[in-house]
């Protein structure tokens, strides 16, 4: 299959970074303030290592499970690695979360807080966290709810959990660029410097209203088959 070839990858990742360069310019940032998250999930050893070749080291997965599976051999081989976890965390996995990842995208809920804080108490290990807003009020959506996230921001604070930033998943098939801009607006009302927004289709966008983590997988790797 073309789409799997490293030449293709290496080639994604040249223009994927031209394009946020080119967003940031716009918007007047610098492309180094600027994180791209290689989105990895359902991706094997033989799709990651072009781009690690290629000088990628951010990585994002969205299962604790799957990147357990895959990802040590890759570090053993390229240490310097950052993974980062993007997806939904049960708290039953919070000891193996905190043991793999080096950021953890989807913090949404106290109980969860409170798993990850003795997660990395146990371990010594802190990992700094985004917390998930569910920005668009969706029911089946993870994340918090925005007038939930005072209480949150204080909760983390007094577990000494270290919150990085703000993370969203906009409503599908809708122009995304009026939850970004919420975001940041919450963003900065908290005093958070970091935004995790923005994947395949929007990551422009996302780059011009103040993301400072784009998590890309299609637009990288071709697209993902079916679960
Ligand atoms: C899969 C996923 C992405 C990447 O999506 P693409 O459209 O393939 O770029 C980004 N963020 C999260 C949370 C994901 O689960």
């Amino acid at each position: 299959m073309p789409d799997a070839t490293p030449e293709t990858a290496v080639r994604r990742l040249a223009d994927i970074r031209a394009e946020m360069a080119k967003a940031g310019k716009i918007a007047r940032r610098s492309a180094d303030d600027i994180a791209l998250i290689a989105v990895s999930k359902t991706r094997n050893g033989d799709e990651i290592r072009p781009l690690l070749d290629a000088g990628q080291r951010v990585f994002g997965e969205n299962r604790v499970q799957e990147a357990a599976a895959k990802w040590p051999l890759l570090r053993a081989a390229y240490p310097d690695i950052a993974l980062h976890l993007i997806g939904q965390l049960q708290s039953n996995k919070a000891d193996e979360a905190v043991a793999l990842f080096d950021c953890i995208h989807s913090l949404d809920r106290i109980s969860l807080l409170t798993a990850l804080s003795k997660a990395m108490a146990r371990a010594g290990k802190r990992v700094p966290c985004f917390i998930q807003v569910n920005i668009g009020a969706e029911e089946q959506k993870g994340g918090c709810a925005i007038g939930e996230l005072p209480d949150l921001l204080e909760a983390a604070r007094a577990e000494q959990v270290e919150i990085i930033g703000l993370m969203c998943i906009p409503p599908a098939n809708v122009e995304p660029a009026p939850y970004f801009a919420l975001l940041a607006e919450l963003a900065a009302r908290h005093g958070l410097s970091q935004l995790s927004m923005g994947m395949s289709d929007d990551f422009a966008t996302a780059i011009m209203l103040g993301a400072t983590h784009v998590r890309i997988g299609t637009a990288l790797f071709g697209p993902r088959k079916a679960a």
